[in-house]
């Protein structure tokens, strides 16, 4: 994929990253587009360049990778590569989740940490960026078999975390369950109880709404949007891909706000159901029997179950929220989008949509919330979950709720600010790039270089 830079220092650091990182193709593709964006700004800072802020902001502090060896139910010894990579910390500890999935390599990590600095910037709160997790699939295993497995990954991350440096989190692949057994050995290990992770069950220090944080604050995050061009969901029709933790409360919350679901999948394939999927249904398949989204058709036979998940974007809609995983809505997706009628795309998962795709939305003026900004609800609850483990107390759930709606508003209006100064008006890409950026670069410049 080309990204086209006119400014020489940022097309020098790319083409470094380039060199340096020539089999990380999810990495390049983030930090293409995040360099692209970032043009006007470097062009009217002169000490960006000076300081060396882009050139370090490409580089993660620390990578580590490690070995996870544990024993499978049939006492076979089994052998998983993990990952933890702290990407920024200018701006406080790092944070990140961590994703357990056959796919996750060193540049699917990398790329997840570099758009987590400018997506915890975003929030307001003071968390640094960082990624991580294992090529481990949790799919068909027995719950012995993912504690032994977490156990055994956080007895090599222990030594590398911590409630001040480093706060890993949920991803893909690692919920309530997994969040369980990894504070569990941390804690047995450390000897100590602290904010180490968030996602924690509310038993043991976990935060009221972390669960839905996500999916309500990506409809939040797109209904001021569709505010701001005089639409809502109101009467929409609305296809969510997954149907996961992101898109099951998306789905509540696109209901709750006046929106019809009609289609959702997994990486099977997707179903159709022009009545609106409840989500408790969803949650009933997903978080309870853990089964494939085809199970729906026995809760409502009427409904239809199509094999292969890339089709979900033919579906009409006049609103399409991709929950997923990354580059899983191409071009050809969002043709069929556009095609349709669909006016508004607001990203739930991290780098669903391709370049192309987005190039796409762009040109035919479609409304676009990019992931670092709309999918940012969820740190931002893991960061009120910090704090109230720093100050040992909980808030309500109306509490949390309200503060992330005001935090997802600001996200909106700061990145819709930054766009039109920087003379690019209603494009969020650049916006959300731009406005995340800044208070991270002015973080570098303060702290200074270390010789
Ligand atoms: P879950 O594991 O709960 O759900 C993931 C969903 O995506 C499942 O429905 C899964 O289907 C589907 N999926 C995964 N890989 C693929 C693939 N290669 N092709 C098609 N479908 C796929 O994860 P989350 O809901 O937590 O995360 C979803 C996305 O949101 C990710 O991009 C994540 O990084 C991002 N995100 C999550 C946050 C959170 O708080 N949880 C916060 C911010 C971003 P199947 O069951 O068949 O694998």
């Amino acid at each position: 994929m080309a990204f086209t830079f006119t400014n020489s220092y940022l097309q020098g650091v790319y083409e470094n990253v380039c060199k340096k990182n020539s089999h990380e193709p999810e990495y390049l593709q983030a930090v293409g587009e995040v360099l692209e964006s970032l043009q006007p700004v470097v062009e009217q800072r002169p000490k960006l360049a000076k300081c060396g802020v882009i050139d370090r902001i490409v580089e993660p502090e620390r990578s580590l990778l490690f070995r996870i060896s544990w024993v499978d139910d049939q006492g076979q010894v089994q052998v998983n590569r993990g990952y933890r990579v702290q990407f920024n910390t200018a701006i406080g500890p790092s944070k990140g989740g961590l994703r357990f999935h056959p796919s996750v390599n060193l540049s699917i990590i990398k790329f997840l940490g570099f758009e987590q600095i400018f997506k915890n910037s975003l929030t307001g709160l003071p968390m640094g960026g960082g990624k991580g997790g294992a090529d481990f699939d949790p799919k068909g295993k027995s719950d012995n078999e993912v504690m032994r497995f977490c156990q055994s990954f956080m007895t090599e991350l222990q030594r590398h975390i911590g409630p001040d440096t480093d706060v890993p989190a949920g991803d893909i692949g690692v919920g309530a369950r997994e969040i369980g057994y990894l504070f569990g050995q941390y804690k047995r290990l450390r000897n100590e109880f602290t904010g180490v992770l968030t996602g924690k069950g509310l038993t043991y220090g976990g935060s009221l709404a972390r669960t839905e944080a996500t999916g309500y604050g990506l409809c939040y995050f797109a209904d001021e949007m569709l505010k701001a061009a005089g639409k809502s969901f109101q009467g929409q029709d609305v296809v969510i891909s997954g149907s996961g933790n992101v898109a099951i409360y998306a789905n509540q919350k696109a209901t709750q706000l006046g929106g019809r679901v009609v289609a959702m999948s997994d990486s099977n394939g997707y179903i159709y159901d022009p009545n609106g999927i409840d989500y408790k249904v969803m949650q009933e398949i997903k978080e309870v029997k853990r089964a494939r989204i085809s199970t729906y058709l026995e809760y409502v036979p009427g409904a239809k179950y199509v094999e292969g998940c890339r089709g979900i974007w033919t579906v009409p809609c006049g609103i399409a929220l991709p929950c997923a995983t990354q580059n899983e809505l191409d071009l050809e997706g969002a043709q069929a989008l556009v095609k349709n009628g669909c006016f508004a795309v607001a990203e739930g998962a991290n780098m669903p949509s391709t370049p192309e795709a987005v190039a796409c939305f762009q040109e035919h003026k479609l409304l676009f919330a990019p992931a670092k900004a709309s999918n940012a609800g969820g740190v931002a609850t893991s960061g009120l979950e910090m704090s109230q483990n720093s100050m040992r107390l909980s808030w309500t759930f109306e509490e949390v709720d309200e503060k992330l709606h005001g935090i997802m508003r600001n996200i909106y209006h700061n990145a819709a600010k930054a766009a039109e100064e920087y003379g690019m008006p209603g494009n969020l890409v650049a916006g959300a790039n731009i406005a995340g950026f800044m208070k991270v670069a002015d973080a570098m410049i303060w702290q200074g270089v270390s010789y």
